[in-house]
């Protein structure tokens, strides 16, 4: 679904990306970690189309990125990007119907679908509270889940995220951690998630790629990727600071499951580790 082959990126003459291969299947869950600058959201706009590689070729579903225009980008993959400006009024549920422009008819624009995917994305998200707000005032935590909703809403085959918990409280780190195990299990969407909090990305994600100074230096299993070594000579701290969940727990309770229950009531009650 992804393919990223031998890319180098230049900003200016200082090396990114170093020689990256990265081939993530349909259907997989990839979260990309390492340390600040290390070249995790240059690797997503190379994969978005927005960034060209000075060598090398990144591909979309077997098509080159660079060969596609915009809208056929947007069908094929919705991105959550790390800084989220709004630079116009708008309310809330305007921001997310944006997900839907690369569906919309080109006359009629919005139709019944579209809304009811909208209404969805809402709904699974949890951002119905925030209807009717205007999306400039909302804080950084509750802006980062209304984009989120609006690349839900896109309904994209393959979605990238940057850091998309940076500015959310625990309980909703966890829940879109737990919505995108969701979307990748249930919907079968493709995911590629830059994460910084290595304790999530190790729960959630069967698939880590460690990226330090442009370069790949790890790609498989948690366990494997994050060793106390790595954790040391990539991220410089302490292995003691890095807590791990061992072995992965399963997703017992998805976020949209827990979200048609009845409250708190209708919530299982098995155990957080689910077994
Ligand atoms: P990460 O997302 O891992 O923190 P980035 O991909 O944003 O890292 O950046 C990788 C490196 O490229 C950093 O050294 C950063 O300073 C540099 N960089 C990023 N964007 C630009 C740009 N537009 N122009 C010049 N250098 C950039
Ligand atoms: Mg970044």
């Amino acid at each position: 679904m992804i393919r990223l082959d031998a890319v180098t990126v230049l900003y200016r003459e200082r090396a990114a990306l170093h020689d990256v291969h990265l081939h993530v299947e349909a259907g997989e869950r990839v979260a990309i970690v390492g340390p600040n600058g290390a070249g995790k959201s240059t690797l997503l706009r190379v994969v978005a189309g927005l960034l060209r590689p000075a060598s090398g070729t990144a591909e979309l579903a077997g098509e080159r990125v660079e060969r596609l225009d915009r809208l056929a980008v947007a069908r094929r993959l919705a991105v959550v990007p790390q800084l989220p400006t709004l630079p116009f009024a708008t309310t809330v549920e305007e921001v997310v119907a944006l997900g839907r422009l690369p569906h919309e008819h080109p006359i009629r624009g919005m139709r019944p679908g579209d809304r009811a995917a909208v209404a969805a994305a809402i709904e699974r998200v949890g951002v119905g509270h925030l209807l009717g707000r205007d999306a400039r005032e909302l804080s950084l935590g509750e802006r980062q889940l209304v984009l989120l909703a609006m690349a839900v809403a896109q309904a994209a085959p393959v979605l990238v995220l940057d850091e998309p918990t940076v500015h959310l409280d625990l309980r909703h780190q966890v829940e879109v951690m737990e919505l995108l195990a969701d979307l990748n299990a249930r919907d079968g969407t493709t995911i590629l998630a830059v994460l910084h909090d290595l304790g999530l990305a190790a729960h959630f994600f069967p698939r880590l790629v460690l990226i330090d100074r442009g370069r790949i230096v790890a790609d498989g299993p948690p366990a494997d990727v994050l060793s106390e070594e790595r954790i040391r000579e990539v991220f410089g701290v302490d292995p003691v600071f890095v807590r791990l969940a061992a072995p992965p727990i399963p997703i017992s309770r998805p976020m949209a499951a827990s979200a048609a229950s009845s409250g708190r009531d209708g919530r299982q009650s098995e155990g957080p580790q689910g077994r």
